[in-house]
């Protein structure tokens, strides 16, 4: 390839792909395209085996990315005068300070409390009478359950109008739930490391799909299997080229994300592309006996069964066949209730086609997750 290979939009197509191995074997920072002392500042993503991958930005990559961050929080409603709580880590990960940066952009202020330390988050949450919270989906369902038990009456105690939940898949029931625990709007943000952190997209008012900067990133989707390029509207893999970041411009970027890239714009005048929510990570999708499941769709079935509470978890092993079995939580007078159970199971096998073993737990047995939620554990032998 050289420069006067790309002649139009369609050309793009002839680059290869950059995989996340492409970052690993160039560990730390093999992928710099400028000097090492234009760097302004380094972030790493949490690598769950091995190293992490190392993400670098110049001067002007953290002012694009602070912009891009306060239209980020512009599209939610977030103003001056709104006092944000961010519950994201603080540190190497991207969350933290990617949503300090937007507060910043928009003249909000931040109290940046980190993860976890439920207790005092909920303290500061009613004390300063934070606006805006901004967190991992799973912690702020949590948050629904942990409020009621430390004996806050959410909606007459918190002042949350917003809510900016991203870094992980999270369905339409946990958007109730919180909604309806805390009267706030929750808006999906998605964002990864590599391409600046937090702030590729993020639902508008509309709430149908996530505006994606069409200035920043160019989005593809291909076909995961052959990296064939789709049409739009098409579900499939999102693959992203950044149009203007200097120290890691990474070039048709595969995501591993699954979605769909919409035509029609946006009712809410906004012509920056669309994308669907996202509905799994084609790394988390389970093959279960050849069915494919995300572990979103469990929780979507799980939600919409009264009495189920907010908490599961999902193994897989493998005996003979492939075995799937669903802890979920419930009221301590439910956990013997075999009606309970059965509707549980006959929900998973109309919605999945999967018969799960469903396991009811009581209220507080299962771990709590401060960050992203762990909920599947994989037994199966490593092929
Ligand atoms: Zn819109």
């Amino acid at each position: 390839m050289k420069p006067e290979s790309i002649r139009s939009l369609e050309d793009v197509s002839k680059i290869p792909f950059t995989v996340k191995t492409d970052l690993r074997d160039y560990y730390p920072l093999g992928l710099l395209a400028v000097p090492q002392h234009r760097l302004y500042c380094l972030h790493a993503s949490s690598g769950t085996t091995g190293k992490p991958i190392v993400v670098a930005y110049t001067r002007g990559d953290l002012d694009r990315w602070t912009r891009l961050m306060g239209r980020t929080f512009d599209v939610a409603g977030v103003r001056k005068g709104d006092i944000v709580q961010n519950m994201y880590g603080y540190g190497l990960f991207t969350g933290g300070l990617g949503f300090h940066y937007g507060a910043r952009a928009v003249g909000a202020t931040v109290v940046p409390t980190s993860v976890g330390n439920t207790k005092r988050q909920l303290m500061l949450l009613k004390d300063l009478q934070s606006t805006v919270a901004a967190c991992t989906p799973s912690y702020m369902v949590y948050l629904c359950e942990a409020s009621r038990v430390e004996g806050y009456n959410p909606k007459r105690d918190f002042a949350l109008r917003i809510g900016l939940f991203g870094a992980e898949p999270w369905s339409e029931e946990a958007r109730k739930r919180m909604e309806d625990t805390f009267g706030l709007r929750a808006h999906d943000c998605y964002g990864l490391s590599e391409l600046y952190g937090p702030g590729v997209g993020i639902e508008c008012d509309q709430r149908n799909g996530l505006h994606v900067w069409g200035d920043e990133f160019l989005v593809e989707t291909i076909d995961p299997d052959s990296g064939e390029v789709l049409e739009p509207g098409t579900e499939g893999e999102l693959v992203f080229t950044m149009l203007s970041r200097e120290a890691m411009p990474l070039l048709r970027y595969r995501t591993r994300d699954l979605s769909r890239v919409f035509e029609q714009e946006c009712a809410c005048g906004r012509c920056h592309g669309r994308i669907q929510r996202i509905k799994g990570r084609s790394d988390d999708m389970l093959i279960v006996g050849g069915v494919n499941v995300f572990p979103s769709q469990i929780e979507h079935v799980l939600m919409n069964v009264p009495d189920l509470g907010d908490q599961y978890q999902i193994i897989v092993s493998r005996e003979q066949l492939d075995r799937l079995s669903v802890k979920v939580e419930t009221p301590k007078n439910k956990v013997n209730d075999p009606g309970l159970l059965k509707k549980a199971q006959d929900e998973i096998l109309a919605v999945l086609g999967i018969n799960a073993d469903v396991e009811l737990v009581e209220e507080g047995t299962l771990p709590r997750s401060e960050g992203k939620a762990r909920r599947v554990i994989d037994l199966r032998p490593k092929e």
